[in-house]
């Protein structure tokens, strides 16, 4: 059976087609731009006999709609497409950002679970609407496949009330609903799997740190396979340093810029999401020129590499003491895949802890998931890429079968 893997943002839609069975990706692609004046679709077709094929269509593409028809069209194509015919497509799935409570897995699309995507709009006013304009064009333009949502949010939903409320009033946890929920849970969710296998266990059996550093960046407590702490807070802008979110940061620091500063409201929160983090603290987000800098002397680079690398280890820190065990620590996306300096700062001086990088195989640049420690590291290191597609697969498998 194709899986269709739609991840529908507010002016892009990113997709991948997987021959559920094998895994196998026969597809990829990103429709940009959507709403503006130049639309752009880009799709990446692995048909198997050849080499793979690129295709880019650059013409408006007014709205979600017309994107997701550019991309059946494109799919279907007769020189590139990698499918003959829609029918194809056995199911859609759709990453979701935010489930709030109502959502511990992922689920079958039915008119009640659009009803309570809608409700919790307040909580992912930028992320949820888009995504709900994904689930709608596709659900119209084919009525009769299944649709399966897949949230950001659901791993964390068994955290225990002591990790998830925040110490303000209850009540705006009780009306609001003002609490951590946690992000990046598809990823955090994959990677422990795929530790647990190399690790010769049942996921159950497991407990891990999960450290997913990409340009958002997250950790995860995970006791006997279940998160029990996560950085990522009510919105995806607490806890680590990120590309250009300032993760942890004092929250008198709104009232401080405010009265300081002159700053709105919104200004701070742009600020804060789009301003800071690596990019506020060095002027660059991107990990690679951040070390080329530093290596050429720049002190704001180096810096900056110092307080997200600190940042990263406090948290190791505290998630050690939350799970006592730790089995494997697990470093994934961008930067927890590429980047052997990232990795060496978070965990220096943790060798007390019984864990110790092995400097080669930390060096080694592979592809593979794969293990840095140490023979005598008592806590296991992992490297292990995230596939999020394939993550949502296997995710719209499970919930076909049931
Ligand atoms: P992601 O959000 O997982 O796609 O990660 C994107 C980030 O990974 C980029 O902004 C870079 O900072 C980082 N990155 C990608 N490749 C490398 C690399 N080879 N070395 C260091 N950082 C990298």
């Amino acid at each position: 059976m194709k899986f269709f893997i739609v991840n529908s943002g507010s002016s892009s839609i990113k997709y991948q087609v997987i021959e559920s069975a094998s895994e196998t990706v026969l597809a990829t692609g990103l429709v940009e731009r959507i709403g503006e004046a130049g639309g752009r679709l880009k799709n990446t077709a692995f048909p198997g006999t050849s080499d793979e094929l690129d295709s880019v269509i650059e013409q408006p593409i007014p709205d979600h709609r017309s994107g997701m028809q550019l991309v059946i069209a494109t799919l279907t194509d007769k020189t590139d497409g990698v499918i003959c015919n829609v029918a194809e497509i056995g199911a859609i799935g759709h990453r979701v950002v935010h489930g709030g409570e109502d959502f511990s897995g992922s689920m079958r699309i039915t008119d009640p679970v659009l009803q309570a995507l809608e409700r919790n709009i307040p909580l992912a006013p930028l992320h949820n609407p888009a995504n709900l304009d994904g689930i709608r064009v596709a659900m119209e333009i084919f009525p009769h496949v299944p649709q399966v949502a897949v949230f950001d949010t659901a791993f964390h939903q068994t955290m225990p009330p002591r990790a998830y409320l925040y110490a303000i009033p209850y009540e705006l946890y009780e009306t609001d609903r003002v609490r951590r929920y946690g992000f990046h849970g598809t990823s955090h969710r994959f990677v422990a799997g795929e530790c647990a296998r190399l690790l010769g266990k049942q996921l159950p059996e497991c407990n891990l740190i999960t450290v997913h550093l990409g340009n958002g960046c997250s950790m995860t407590a995970i006791e006997n396979g279940r998160s029990v702490d996560t950085s990522l807070g009510m919105t995806p802008l607490e806890g680590l340093v990120m590309g250009t979110r300032s993760g942890d940061v004092d929250p008198a620091l709104h009232l401080f810029l405010k009265q300081n500063k002159g700053m709105e409201l919104e200004a701070i929160d742009a600020l804060l999401n789009k301003e800071s983090g690596l990019k506020g603290l060095c002027g660059m987000n991107d990990m690679r020129d951040i070390h080329k800098a530093a290596a050429e002397g720049d002190v704001r680079a180096k810096l900056a590499v110092e307080v997200q690398t600190y940042r990263t280890r406090k948290y190791i820190g505290a998630f050690m003491a939350v799970l006592g065990r730790v089995d494997g620590i697990v470093f994934t996306a961008g930067i927890g895949e590429n980047d052997p300096i990232v990795r060496a700062e978070s965990l220096k001086g943790l060798e007390a802890f019984g864990i110790r990088l092995d400097p080669e195989r930390n060096w080694q640049r592979s592809k593979e998931a794969r293990c840095i420690s140490a023979p005598d590291s008592t806590v296991r290191i992992f490297v292990i890429p995230t596939n999020e597609e394939l993550a949502i697969a296997r995710e719209m498998a499970q919930v076909l079968r049931n």
